[in-house]
């Protein structure tokens, strides 16, 4: 009997070999393993997992959130090129909508969480949404586009990143694809990159040619650490649920703090839609400082325990600034018109006691 380790072995190999053709055809016909670009027992590991947490029939890792967004994009939109996507989603997916999948033939229309009614109408491929969204945490009715990209012939693919599939089911709420940057909450420590793509069977094996020939998957030792880090998702998922509401309740009532948005807090717009459609409100949350970009920056600068770095979802809390950021190459009267102000700081929490948290903002919002 080989040996039998706990958790899945690093499969390092690009390449595996065959006691004699019979079994090497079978590989071809995909029984078997032939070659780490197309299958690697490491990666279907992750993958498994991150199956069993989304409710998902199958699922793909990618090298990176935008290998995964990009490869599933050119398989949904195959057939019919027409995209309708959301204003607030990620940069590079703004960008990759924006500049590259026009250049391919591919037709883009734009709408917001209010206006998707009078934009997602005719036929499409996809309907592309990200909910809550970076850095306001706007939400989006997901069962509601579900119906309206379905009228339309096309998928809907929520990219669940802020949400994590610990808050957020979109598959049961009637989405067709639910994809993660897995660089965020799903790997969780600040240590790899990697993307995940679920959804039907059928649409993971059209989407399985696609990472075949352009070549995106998971290398097997990030898969390795992305299979560790989704082993406490829910565990640290849960503090960071119960941290970040503490920490934007108590912001919120800071008279040198202006807005707090946090789909938990009663104020945020969409409360009630998130108190709906998720199961815990997330470990993201953002905070206006008056005085503009100056003040915000005295305020990062002046923090000790919470690093000034951008990328979000992992163990350690993070600060950053959207301004020059996330944002960074958003035009400024577009960034305004998303409600993303010069004096904006975005928090991710992280697994830290909410004291130490507190304690640091007080003083660095004090020193500012
Ligand atoms: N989607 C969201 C919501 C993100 O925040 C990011 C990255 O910041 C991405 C996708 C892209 O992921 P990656 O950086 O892993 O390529």
């Amino acid at each position: 009997m080989p040996p039998r380790p706990l958790p899945p072995p690093i499969v390092a190999t690009s390449n595996f070999r065959f006691a004699d053709t019979a079994e090497l055809e079978r590989a071809l016909r995909r029984d078997g393993h032939m070659y780490s670009r197309w299958d690697n027992p490491t990666v279907e590991a992750a993958e498994a997992r991150v199956s069993a947490l989304t409710g998902a029939e199958a699922t793909l890792c990618f090298g990176s959130g935008m290998a995964a967004i990009s490869t599933a994009l050119l398989a949904g939109l195959a057939e019919r090129p027409r995209l309708y996507c959301q204003a607030q989603v990620y940069g590079g997916t703004y960008e990759l909508a924006a500049e590259l999948l026009p250049r391919w033939g591919v037709e883009v229309a734009w709408f917001e969480p209010e206006t998707w009614p009078d934009v997602v109408r005719g036929e499409a491929g996809v309907v592309f949404i990200e909910t809550p969204t970076n850095p306001t945490l706007r939400c989006v009715d997901v069962a509601a586009l579900a119906e309206a990209a379905h009228a339309c012939g096309a998928l809907l693919f929520v990219d669940n990143t802020f949400a994590t599939p610990i808050n957020q089911r979109p598959l049961a709420l009637g989405a067709d694809v639910e994809l993660h940057s897995a660089t965020k909450y799903l790997g969780g420590h600040h240590d790899l990159l990697a993307g995940t793509v679920s959804g039907s069977r059928a649409f993971v094996e059209r989407l399985w040619r696609h990472r075949k020939l352009l070549g995106g998957i998971l290398d097997p030792f990030p898969a390795f650490l992305l299979h560790r880090g989704l082993e406490t998702l829910e565990v640290r998922v849960a503090r960071q649920n119960a941290t970040a509401l503490a920490l934007a309740a108590w912001l919120e009532a800071q008279p040198s703090v202006g807005r707090v948005f946090h789909p938990g807090l009663p104020s945020h717009p969409d409360h009630a839609l998130a108190a709906r459609q998720m199961t815990g409100f997330g470990g993201m949350l953002a905070f206006e400082v008056p005085g503009g970009r100056d003040a915000a920056v005295r305020v990062v600068d002046a923090l000790e325990a919470i690093p000034l770095a951008a990328s979000l979802g992992g163990t350690g809390s993070l600060a950053c600034m959207p301004v020059n950021t996330s944002h960074v190459g958003v035009p400024e009267a577009e960034r305004r018109r998303l409600g993303v102000g010069d004096g904006l700081v975005r928090l991710s929490v992280g697994v830290e006691p909410l004291e130490a948290l507190r304690d640091d903002l007080a003083r660095a919002l004090a020193q500012a």
